[in-house]
């Protein structure tokens, strides 16, 4: 968990080549913070920093990058389908 860290405004994680936040970055989240609202206001800062650092972006990609799909993948994790 050192080294994955954004890429902006590419949006890819710099440890692993994969798109941001990747799935050790999502795991280390639902550890620190459950599934519940915790989880989503920590992937909200996560939104608020990408907004900071592209502020060009458009907002739905954005949102659907750094908060949708990371709830959706942690779900995911959260059933041990690891895929
Ligand atoms: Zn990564």
């Amino acid at each position: 968990m050192t080294s994955h860290e954004p890429l902006w405004p590419q949006g890819l994680c710099a440890g692993c080549g994969l798109l941001w936040p990747c799935e050790p970055v999502v795991a280390q989240l639902v550890d620190e913070h459950g599934l519940g609202l915790p989880l989503s206001a920590a992937l909200w800062k996560l939104f608020d920093q990408a907004a900071h650092a592209v502020p060009t972006a458009p907002v739905l990609a954005l949102y659907e990058q750094c908060i949708r799909q990371p709830l959706a993948l942690a779900e995911k994790l959260n059933r041990g389908d690891r895929r």
